[in-house]
């Protein structure tokens, strides 16, 4: 019998907690205490205090009063508001989490609830002095406008404090509280104002248009790389600005570099809030409490920053939608562009994707009428697109253990003849992708991960992409016991680099890779290197393919094009697609032509074809009928269930179980349970089923009552990926 509100006197409040579970829980609300829903609290939990939200207060609880245990505390923040909580339902009901465990992503910093205490940091100061290469470096890491404590920029700069203490001294630092540096707190929307070419201005007219109408409004923002998409959404922002709202740019993290934020800071007077992986603990309190509080405009992030919670959000930006990176692959499985468009949704504002390679389920949206499509056709100040051809390796051979065709090669002569850049692109580390022994043929392999171990020479070590596990370059084979038997097959970007050196011993060569370029303070100066003119070739993996302005690359090659192909995967063409299409991008923009070179065995291939072309709609039009015809997204819903666990015959035995207990339904296809590609990934072993369904179905929900007849032990895993994108 539920007890009622008149029996114990007291408000009852329903708090959702910050830990992984679907369902609020009831306290008490002491007297006085004067809670809303919203209200951030804490609240016992089991033996520990934990953080949450109230929810909502509920007149009747299944707890009966003389268990229920108090409200320990409320924060002194302002509340939660009801879109983000109704965000944060929304996004557990359908990626199929727990709602605490999302709430946990919009709270990200626990200590952000508590009063602060000031906190020194130091930031750029007015003053301007010649400076010397160690003072150069602390300059160069401030130049992002976030600030820092005295030892983190120590360590950043890699410099002495005393070099902090002597800028300090002469004004060119400066030293703020913490806590009361809110960032982005008063960008101007007339800062330094562009004059737009006629597209641009028709397209930031209908975007500013739905900015100050604060409705729903979906947009896809669409032009090549450098026709001035940013130029045309910071007019957007800046209409926001001006009605007191604030801003969320999402990027693909690797984006997020100090030319994004300096070319933000020259049109608004100031950086833009930042949220991104590298922060320290106390740069994301001072955000947090800024975007909290409503007083930071403008919050530049990684996917995770969609789960902040916005005071008073107007507008949402997704750069570069197509990319893979939106995808959280880990924990909470969402799609953030997906989800930027539900928040928009329930928030009633617009929307703008960006990309010059939209995914095929954004342009069916605009084909559909659901989005706007807004069109920049050419690049601005008229330069040339690059003009592609295709080097069918099968003629143009390169030499014996060689990946530069002849061709390519004399093209790169030419370049660097004429003082301009070259970019090599191949989408993959290390040195070789595998080490083979020529007298057994034993491949190395992870001991934990289906997957062969890749040679890193400049480690000396062979590494596994897929769980980290590393080993020193063995000096035999570990199967056979042959000496100089190993040799390595296929390239990664450093042999690439060895081959660049043989053919041009005086280039200045610059690997760009995930694990070179492993600080954002490494990858900005790598960028600044090549900006300004220090490198001459690039070699880089597809950290090179984002939206970087390079204008004296002139020349592109692509190893090998046909990398992406393999694999099975449902978006392998249009990702490879895209991808190639991204770095033929960088070559050529300003006054110079660009040329691109396509390496690959498969010449006459879609993709090679329509990218020589340059026809993207005609590229994704096949690919749409393909999809309609295998009833594959966007045209049907696919979900995955991944079980994985330590035991590879109880693992098994749980798929089978769960694959027994399918739904058969009208509209629904399951495919497996089967070995994953991947079958193995860190010592553990996985299995995959695939759910195939009508779009008219719930998917979610026939998952739930599927799961729910199964008993899985705690030994293994199930996870549900809903709209998988990885199918390994
Ligand atoms: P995209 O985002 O489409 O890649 P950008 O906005 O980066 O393109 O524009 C490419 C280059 O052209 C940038 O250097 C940008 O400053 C410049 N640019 C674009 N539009 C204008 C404009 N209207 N006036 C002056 N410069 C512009
Ligand atoms: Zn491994």
């Amino acid at each position: 019998m539920p007890f009622l509100l008149q029996e114990i006197k007291m408000r009852i409040c329903a708090v959702l907690v910050t830990s992984p579970m679907g369902k609020t829980y009831d306290y008490l609300e002491p007297e006085g205490m004067g809670l809303e829903t919203g209200d951030y609290v804490l609240v016992p939990l089991g033996p520990r205090a934990v953080q949450g939200v109230v929810w909502g207060f509920p007149d009747a609880s299944e707890v009966p009063a003389s268990k229920m245990k108090s409200v320990i505390q409320k924060y002194d923040v302002p509340p939660m508001d009801e879109t983000t909580r109704s965000f944060v339902d929304w996004v557990a009901q359908y990626n199929m989490a727990q709602r605490g465990a999302v709430l946990k992503m919009a709270v990200s910093v626990p200590q952000a609830l508590e009063p602060p205490q000031p906190l020194t940091g130091y930031i750029l100061g007015s003053k301007v002095i010649d400076l010397n290469e160690m003072q150069k470096k602390v300059v160069e890491v401030l130049s992002d406008g976030m600030a820092r404590r005295l030892s983190e920029l120590s360590k950043q700069a890699e410099v002495g404090t005393s070099v902090i203490k002597t800028l300090l001294k002469h004004g060119v630092v400066e030293a703020v509280d913490l806590f009361a540096k809110v960032p982005c707190a008063n960008p101007d929307p007339d800062f330094a104002h562009k004059d737009l070419t006629a597209d641009q201005t028709k397209a930031a007219a209908q975007i500013v248009e739905a900015v100050s109408k604060a409705a729903f409004h979906p947009f896809l923002l669409d032009g090549v790389t450098g026709s001035g998409k940013t130029e045309v959404y910071f007019e957007a922002i800046a209409e926001c600005l001006r009605t007191g709202k604030q801003v969320l740019i999402l990027m693909p993290e690797i984006a997020l570099s100090n030319s994004f934020i300096t070319r933000f800071s020259s049109r608004f007077g100031v950086a833009p809030a930042l949220w991104h992986s590298s922060m320290t603990p106390a740069q994301r309190r001072v955000t947090w409490r800024g975007v909290a509080m409503g007083a930071s405009k403008v919050i530049v992030g990684a996917r995770s920053a969609l789960f902040l919670p916005y005071a008073d959000l107007g507008l949402i930006v997704v750069d570069e939608e197509h990319d893979a990176a939106y995808k959280q692959e880990e924990g909470i499985i969402y799609h953030a562009r997906d989800m930027a468009v539900v928040r928009a949704h329930i928030q009633k504002i617009p929307v703008v994707l960006t990309s010059a390679t939209p995914s095929l389920e954004t342009l069916q949206n605009v084909w559909d009428g659901r989005y706007t499509h807004l069109q920049l056709p050419d690049r601005y100040g008229g330069a040339d697109k690059p003009e592609i051809k295709i080097l069918d390796l099968r003629v143009d051979k390169p030499e014996r253990q060689h990946f530069v065709s002849p061709v390519l090669r004399d093209e790169m002569e030419l370049t660097l003849a004429k003082h301009e850049q070259v970019l090599l692109f191949l989408n993959r580390r290390g040195f070789a992708p595998l080490t083979l022994c020529r007298t057994c043929g034993h491949r190395i392999e992870c001991p934990k991960c289906t997957a062969w171990l890749v040679e890193h020479k400049r480690t000396h070590h062979l590494h596994c992409h897929h769980c980290g596990y590393s080993m020193k370059e063995p000096e035999k084979c570990p199967s056979c016991g042959d000496t100089d038997s190993l040799v390595a097959c296929g390239p990664g970007v450093e042999r690439i680099a060895d081959e660049v050196k043989e053919y041009f011993p005086d280039a200045r060569i610059m690997v760009m890779a995930s694990d070179v370029l492993d600080t954002h303070q490494k990858l900005t100066s790598a960028l600044a290197d090549i900006r300004e003119g220090r490198v001459d070739v690039i070699i880089g993996t597809q950290v090179i393919a984002k939206g970087h302005h390079f204008p004296q690359i002139t020349c592109v090659g692509i190893i090998d094009a046909d990398l992406g192909l393999s694999g099975g995967d449902l978006r392998a063409t249009e990702h490879s697609f895209q991808i190639l299409h991204q770095v033929a991008g960088r070559a050529g923009r300003e006054q110079l032509k660009g040329h691109v070179y396509l390496q690959t065995y498969n010449a006459e291939q879609r993709v090679m074809q329509m990218l020589a072309a340059d026809d993207r709609d005609g590229f994704l039009a096949v690919e749409a009928e393909e999809r309609r015809r295998a009833h594959m997204p966007p045209f049907a819903r696919l979900a995955a269930l991944v079980i994985s666990g330590s035991n590879e015959t109880v693992t098994r035995d749980v798929a089978l179980t769960i694959g027994r207990a399918a739904p058969h339904a009208q509209g629904v296809r399951i495919l497996g349970p089967a070995q994953a590609q991947m079958y193995r990934i860190r010592g553990k072993y996985r299995q995959r089923i695939l759910v195939q369904a009508d779009k008219k179905l719930d998917i979610q929900k026939m998952i739930a009552e599927w799961l729910g007849h199964v008993k899985i032990p705690s030994s293994v895993r199930v996870s549900v990926d809903i709209d998988p994108q990885s199918f390994v």
